[in-house]
């Protein structure tokens, strides 16, 4: 059987970020992941750009080497003192780099079947991939009769986004009450954009420039702009939405959330954090996640051809990418040591072992019109414990998927911190090499 310090389930964003750091730190590290691609949401969910978080944030060894890395590749700006602007599609090259750089294994197309354990302890888990035949099966150049192949592990780390590992091991996760939901959203983005004409008409309508946003960089043009049904700023862009529904280009529901970030060494291209599936039900069972990506794809159909309409520069606009993985802001949360709580991030609690530090807002999206929360906070500490599985002393979860309440989930969610979050952990674990 082969053998691991660490084994990651789940190469997105907090995955690759505390699988390249526990590389760089000497432990032996096995990433696996579901789908043919590194990076998750920030890749594969065109989710761009890394929100800006705290001047003083910690654990940014993964974040600063993406941001040299991205830059040498012609993919990231620094756009408004955020340097977190990324290529999705330059960043899967990127990611697959570092990794190698770092020595860590990558399984690809690969999930989790089976996790060995004894009361409080992991000791290895079962991997299986869908492609291949039980043959062929093989890793760490020994060949496998069973489809399924055993690896040893000191620790393991969920970083799957949905604690899909804790939901094996039947863990406890933390109860939502009946409004605590956020609605999913299907990335997508489009091309063949005159940003000149774009740009100049978004500056004529939103002449305070409330919600919009543009800077030429290195002679390159970027923007962003946004506007939703909520009455929390002047949306310059409402009643061009509104003309649409009126002349039945648009459901009225189309007005919810729209909101565009240009992307580096992508010209004439847009990348759009919209639709914002508002009629699906919040829960990730695989019917609704159909039904949502269904949804989803109509939806952008509709928008695109209503932008090539009403918008100026959009004309020979067209869809380039949609994203297929389902853009989920929140699911399952586990119950971990310690639970983060909203109050730790209003009385910005200190804490003893902080993996991250962060003052982005709490952005808790609603189906409901005037219903989402974006709060402004002070800075605040996510502590370790809250990646910490109360159950296996050798088991955390990193990313969206926490120990903290659906509030708090709300403002740790975001890349930065996740990205902290995986690096403070493989420090965590290389500190605290366990011996067998
Ligand atoms: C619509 C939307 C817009 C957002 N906008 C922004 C934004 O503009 N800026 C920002 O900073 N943040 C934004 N966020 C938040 C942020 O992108 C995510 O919360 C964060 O990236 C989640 O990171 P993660 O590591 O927990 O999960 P992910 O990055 O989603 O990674 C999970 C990985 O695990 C893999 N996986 C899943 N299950 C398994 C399994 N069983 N076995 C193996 N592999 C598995 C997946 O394929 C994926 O690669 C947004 C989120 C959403 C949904």
């Amino acid at each position: 059987m082969s053998n691991y310090d660490l084994i990651v389930v789940g190469g997105g964003t907090a995955g690759c970020a505390a699988a390249y750091m526990a590389g760089k730190l000497k432990l032996k590290t096995l990433l696996i992941e579901k789908s043919g691609v590194l990076g998750g949401s920030t890749t594969a969910g065109l989710v761009v750009p890394a929100m800006k978080s705290s001047e003083s944030q910690i654990n940014t060894e993964f974040m600063d080497v993406l941001i040299r890395k991205m830059k040498i590749m012609g993919g990231q700006v620094d756009y408004l003192g955020n340097p977190g602007w990324f290529n999705p599609e330059l960043l899967k090259c990127a990611l697959d780099d570092l990794m190698a750089e770092a020595n860590v294994k990558v399984l690809y197309y690969t999930t989790v079947q089976g996790i060995q354990h004894t009361l409080d302890t992991i000791t290895s888990v079962s991997v299986y991939s869908e492609l291949l035949s039980p043959c062929t099966y093989s890793i760490d150049n020994s060949a496998f009769k069973d489809l399924s192949v055993s690896i040893g592990t000191r620790y393991l780390v969920d970083a799957t986004g949905n604690a899909d590992i804790f939901k094996n091991l039947n863990c406890e996760f933390l109860k939502n009450n009946e409004d605590e939901t956020q609605p999913f959203s299907l990335r997508f983005i489009m091309s063949g954009i005159d940003l000149n004409a774009y740009s100049e008409w978004l500056l004529d309508i939103d002449k305070d420039k409330d919600v919009t946003t543009v800077q030429q960089i290195d002679g390159v043009l970027h923007l962003s702009t946004a506007c939703t049904w909520d009455k929390t700023r002047k949306w310059a862009l409402l009643p061009i939405f509104k003309a649409g529904v009126a002349n039945g280009l648009l459901k009225p529901d189309d007005l919810n959330y729209f909101q565009v970030f240009t992307i580096p060494g992508m010209p004439n291209s847009i990348a759009f954090n919209c639709p914002r599936l508002v009629n699906c039900e919040g829960t990730i069972d695989i019917e609704n996640i159909s039904k949502s990506l269904q949804d989803g794809r109509s939806t952008i159909y509709r928008l695109a051809e209503f932008f090539k309409k009403y918008f100026p520069g959009f004309k020979k606009a067209y869809i380039s990418q949609i994203s297929d993985m389902l853009g989920i802001r929140t699911s399952r949360r586990i119950k971990g040591k310690y639970i983060y709580k909203i109050d730790d991030i209003l009385n910005g609690t200190s804490f003893e072992n902080p993996v991250a530090v962060a003052n982005y807002p709490i952005d808790v999206h609603s189906k409901k019109k005037n219903g989402s929360t974006l709060k402004k906070v002070q800075e605040y500490q996510v502590p370790l414990e809250s990646l910490m599985s109360e159950q296996y002393e050798n088991l955390f979860a990193v990313g969206r998927c926490i120990s903290a309440d659906f509030m708090a989930q709300g403002a740790i969610r975001i890349q930065p911190t996740c990205f902290s979050m995986g690096v403070g952990l493989a420090k965590y674990l290389a500190k605290h090499r366990r011996h067998r």
